[in-house]
């Protein structure tokens, strides 16, 4: 059963769902935030007045558009993709772009929603927005993936800007993608325009520490919860799931600061290997060749390989889903604390599903959640455009030193307002009540726009 809704939040809740049907992960996300903002509403009584939430709610502008391309056989295939452009108080729209076949309106508008969030939580000057396209690069060769990105960006480009809209990557969408994009774009529009996209490769515009920036802001999230209980990372034993951009970050910081990476997972299957995760090898499989998970396996003797596994039961101290959402249940939850896990951290947005996060609470051990834990991607993304804007190029140490420092921020920002409303460790509520006030904030100060 979900948690009640304020009195005053139900309605609102009641008419989103009325006005966005179907769109199930949408409303998943509105209500976890609605369900930590009744207070607010009482000490910020203009936000009711005003209608924030319920604006808020709603995206400022939506695009959806077709993306016809040819198949290397010459056949012509249709794709679909969207623009979400959710919030811009604070900045322009800022978030990546989604290839995965099973994206469509509703996952693309849960992602842009808790971008508004995520983003004002980074201190830095970035709305919230998300995309993507229902396109699945698996199995396509280089050439289809470059016809299928121009096709794209043949749209998009007239929506996006450095003072607009700033797509980066995310599933599916990393450098090779973020450069033909870009590419397209830049012939577009005749521009070399580096701020319009985040997430690029260093000889062109990017930033050092971006490709790491999203795992390492997890693990330097860990760090944080774990200092607030007398805890460190070092000796723990980890399992995180996935084994794409986040995933493989997460296990290089977890492993430099002491602690044993015993697995990780595709979408196929799941691999435990108990001396800890080769990490060369790792991204030898994953970033090089682009082959699956098993991979690993048939290259390390003494790995087990688990086909459809569940990697939550591989019992661990630290739990870092880093692959996609609602791929950790309440039954899953209850597993890993049985077996001794004592805290969770999001690489992933919306990775467990709200019987999950009701159970981690309640069970009160330290539990991250993704707005906060993997607000570290698209903070550096926003350093990125500040380099780009002053024709400036930082180096990895000094990159990464900003990384902590904001992470350091959000998990006190999170910890401070869980405790101002009388829910200290309650990083949900922190991370919800704090991202909401600071882009409110700014939404009443601009009038009615
Ligand atoms: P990648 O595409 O690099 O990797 C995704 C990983 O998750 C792959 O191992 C993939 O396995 C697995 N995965 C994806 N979909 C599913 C699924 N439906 N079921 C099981 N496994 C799945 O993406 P990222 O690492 O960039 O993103 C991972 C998560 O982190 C996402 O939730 C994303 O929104 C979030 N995130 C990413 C940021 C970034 O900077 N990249 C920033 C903030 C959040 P397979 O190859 O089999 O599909």
């Amino acid at each position: 059963m979900p948690a009640g809704l304020d009195e005053k939040l139900e309605p609102v809740y009641q008419h989103v769902l009325r006005r966005n049907p179907g769109e199930t992960e949408f409303h998943q996300a509105v209500r976890e935030v609605l369900e930590s903002l009744g207070p607010v509403l009482v000490k910020y009584p203009e936000f009711a007045e005003q209608k924030i939430i319920e604006r808020i709610c709603e995206p400022e502008r939506q695009i959806i558009f077709r993306v016809p391309w040819q198949d290397d056989r010459g056949q012509v295939q249709i794709n679909r993709a969207f623009r979400v452009e959710f919030n811009s108080a604070l900045g322009p729209y800022k978030g990546g772009m989604r290839f995965h076949p099973s994206v469509y309106l509703g996952i693309i508008k849960f992602l842009g929603f808790e971008q508004i969030f995520k983003n004002a939580l980074t201190g830095l000057p970035i709305g919230g927005g998300k995309g993507g396209s229902d396109f699945d690069p698996k199995g396509k060769s280089d050439s289809e993936i470059m016809r299928f990105c121009q096709s794209l960006m043949t749209e998009l480009y007239r929506h996006i800007g450095e003072y607009t809209d700033v797509p980066a990557g995310d599933i599916g969408v990393g450098q090779r993608e973020i450069g033909y994009l870009f590419g397209q774009y830049k012939r577009i529009t005749n521009r070399y325009e580096s701020g319009v996209f985040t997430g690029k490769g260093l000889d062109w515009g990017g930033s050092c520490a971006r490709t790491e920036a999203t795992g390492y802001g997890t693990i330097f999230f860990v760090q944080e919860m774990l200092k607030a209980r007398g805890q460190s990372l070092d000796g723990k034993t980890c399992v995180v799931s996935g084994s794409g951009n986040v995933a493989v970050y997460a296990i290089e910081k977890a492993m430099a600061l002491g602690a044993r990476v015993i697995a990780c997972s595709d979408s196929d299957g799941v691999i435990v290997d108990q001396d800890g995760i080769d990490l060369d090898l790792l991204k030898q499989i994953k970033e090089v060749e682009r082959r699956r998970i098993s991979a690993y396996a048939q290259e390390r003797p003494g790995v087990s390989y688990l086909e459809d596994g569940n990697i939550w039961t591989v019992p661990c101290d630290v739990a870092l889903p880093c692959a996609t959402q609602n791929e950790l249940t309440g039954k899953d939850a209850e597993t890993l604390v049985k077996q001794g896990c004592i805290a969770v951290a999001e690489g992933a947005n919306m990775p467990t599903t709200p019987e999950g996060i009701r159970f981690f609470l309640e069970a009160g051990i330290a539990y991250g959640p993704g707005k906060a834990v993997n607000a570290g991607g698209v903070a550096t993304s926003a350093l990125e455009m500040q380099q780009n804007a002053s024709r400036d190029s930082w180096s990895f140490e000094y990159t990464e030193q900003r990384l902590r420092e904001i992470m350091i921020n959000i998990h006190r920002t999170c910890y401070e307002t869980s405790a101002e409303f009388g829910v200290p460790g309650n990083y949900v509520v922190g991370a919800n009540i704090a991202g909401f006030v600071k882009a409110a904030r700014a939404m009443v100060a601009l009038g009615l726009i």
